[in-house]
């Protein structure tokens, strides 16, 4: 596995593997590997010749700068499990090199009104900024991205259609621990209390799937059980949003139909967790969390 830390390097690398006409795929994260993050590559290489990931922690999609001092980093470990992943290239930029004297930045509009992108004003311009500019730098043939961040995947989907960045997207599934919570970077931050009583998140999609599949189509209904499940079975510190939103447009539906994604953000501490089910009603209720 190739380690490569300037964009000179990376560009060489790259276009000597061009050359010989591979398939190169990317997985673009901020490290601290779990298997969520390691599914990501060995599904990516299995769907090309070449694999690169990126470790890059993006100060500018963080909106609250302790959540950023906090962010848990080790590279090191990071490495010996992406090369055991099947990866072939990891970029490991500083943010001297992804940001020196940078005043160009990619917003994206619409599908950031709800959701995270209410939640956390200027996130998803950090997002559509690095994953741009990681775009240009590794010139993937497909990008893979997790379920987890459900608005993330479809915002950087349409990005890449509405400025002709010549990437196919692929969203993978969620990776949860055995008792159903989503693998995350800041699960390490739970005191094993709060571990505990995260599951609940897990919970209320469960619980919202069987009142959907009972027939239920009431998106305030549903939110409705859903955030009084988490509030029993979790006593969060604070809801930050339980939403239904249209899957292509990401905004609030009254009634479910179509596809939907039913996402949920949830603070345990200082600690926010998000987690999400899509919802596809356009045969049987199909969910998919
Ligand atoms: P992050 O390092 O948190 O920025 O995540 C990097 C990529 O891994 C993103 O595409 C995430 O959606 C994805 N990811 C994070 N957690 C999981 C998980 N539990 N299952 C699948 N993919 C995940």
């Amino acid at each position: 596995m190739i380690v490569v830390q300037s964009i000179e390097e990376a560009r060489i690398n790259i276009s000597a593997v061009r050359k010989k006409d591979a398939v190169i795929s990317f997985v673009p994260t901020m490290g601290a590997l779990h298997n969520g993050h390691l599914s990501l590559i060995r599904k990516a290489k299995s769907e090309s010749s070449f694999c690169v990931m990126s470790i890059f922690v993006n100060r500018i999609q963080f909106n609250d700068t302790s959540d950023f001092d906090k962010y848990p980093r080790d590279y090191d470990h990071d490495l010996a499990l992406a090369e055991i992943a099947g990866c072939d290239m990891v970029f490991l930029p500083d943010d001297t090199i992804m940001y020196h004297d940078h005043h160009t930045f990619v917003i994206p509009e619409f599908l950031d009104e709800h959701l995270c992108g209410a939640a956390r004003p200027g996130h998803f311009r950090g997002v559509c900024t690095v994953v741009t500019k990681l775009f240009n730098i590794i010139q993937p043939d497909i990008a893979f991205f997790g379920q987890k961040d459900i608005q993330q995947a479809i915002i950087l989907k349409k990005m890449a259609i509405d400025l002709n960045i010549p990437v196919e997207i692929v969203i993978a599934p969620i990776v949860r621990e055995n008792d159903g919570l989503a693998m995350s970077s800041r699960n390490v931050h739970l005191s094993p209390d709060q571990r505990k009583r995260s599951v609940s998140l897990f919970g209320a999609l469960r619980r919202a799937e069987e009142l959907i599949k009972s027939g239920e189509q009431s998106s305030s209904l549903i939110e409705r059980e859903a955030r009084e499940f988490i509030t029993r079975e979790g006593i969060p510190d604070r809801i930050d949003y339980i939403s239904i939103v249209d899957m292509h447009t990401l905004h609030p539906v009254d009634t479910i139909r179509g596809k939907c994604v039913l996402a949920l953000a949830v603070f345990f501490g200082a600690t926010r967790l998000i987690d999400n089910m899509i919802i596809d009603m356009e045969t049987s209720p199909q969910c998919v969390y």
